[in-house]
């Protein structure tokens, strides 16, 4: 059965060795390919800069094993594993225009703008609303929520649009399982009621080449590219859907300055992107 692990650090951010030398030793030990998540804190090499493409291309010419690039981003529901290239390519402009949201309003409203703001980017690309909400289309992204560390309560907090919003959790991290102690199981027991079929990870959050012999995930085919780990990656979760909101028209104006601030728009997608956006916050 192939085997793939979905979190590991490289020099980019507090790992220990290059994204090069992960591949290699994953690829020694039979991962069908390397999944850099690195943090989204400003390092010197700021993620949002474009080095992630120009050193993925690079090292994927030298690496044995494919390596996919995804982040782990830092929100206030704790930690997450982000992937998929549009959201990451803009997410410090989206994360400082949800830090005033957040400030500003509440963190409903943060939930919903990430949900907005993800179709208004598949709305940019050329594709209709609908034809991105509908039941066999998947979004550009997957979320998990990492290392479950502090209590249940902690989770009990969050507001029940954010599970819509996640894929999975990690029921191990490195040498921690969680449902091996009491706090973990019950944690465990939480997220399995709120995204009900996700995906359970065996992460190995890997700082260093020997730490990726610590555990991993046998899957049901090889994965060799970003669109097939999202698509693994979703596959448990029911779909995505719209909660009712009733800040309808403050997410309309917000969503449409995130579309401002990070892309000129074309105007050919204009017409398809503001009808999108006045029939999901419909
Ligand atoms: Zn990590």
């Amino acid at each position: 059965m192939p085997i793939i692990n979905c979190h590991a650090h490289t020099v980019i951010s507090d790992g220990s060795d290059t994204m090069l030398d992960m591949a290699k030793r994953a690829s020694s030990l039979g991962h069908c390919a390397l999944v850099v998540t690195d943090h989204n804190y400003p390092t010197d090499h700021n993620f949002h800069t474009g080095w992630r493409e120009r050193d993925v291309i690079e090292e994927n010419s030298l690496s044995p094993i494919p390596i996919i690039v995804g982040a782990e981003i830092s929100t206030p529901f704790g930690d997450h594993l982000l992937f998929g290239k549009e959201v990451l390519r803009n997410w410090e402009h989206y994360k400082s225009l949800l830090d005033r949201i957040n400030k500003d309003f509440d963190l409903n409203l943060w939930i919903e703008c990430f949900k907005t703001y993800v179709l208004a980017k598949a709305s940019l690309q050329g594709m209709p609303g609908w034809f991105v909400r509908s039941k066999v289309t998947p979004m550009p992204y997957a979320m998990i929520l990492c290392h479950p560390r502090s209590p249940a309560g902690y989770y009990r907090r969050f507001p029940k649009e954010w599970w819509d919003l996640c894929h999975g959790f990690e029921i191990r991290n490195g040498m921690q399982e969680y449902d091996a102690f009491d706090e973990g199981k019950e944690a465990v027991a939480f997220f399995r009621s709120m995204m009900p079929g996700c995906m359970e990870l065996k992460n190995s959050d890997a700082h260093t080449v020997d730490q990726l012999t610590e555990c991993h995930n046998e899957i049901p085919h090889e994965i060799t590219n970003e669109a097939q780990l999202y698509k693994w990656l979703r596959s448990g979760r029911r779909d995505w859907r719209l909660s009712n909101h009733p800040s309808h028209d403050k997410l309309k104006e917000f969503a449409k300055k995130a579309m401002e601030g990070m892309n000129p728009c074309p105007p050919e997608y204009m017409k398809v992107l503001n009808d999108s956006m006045e029939d999901l916050l419909a």
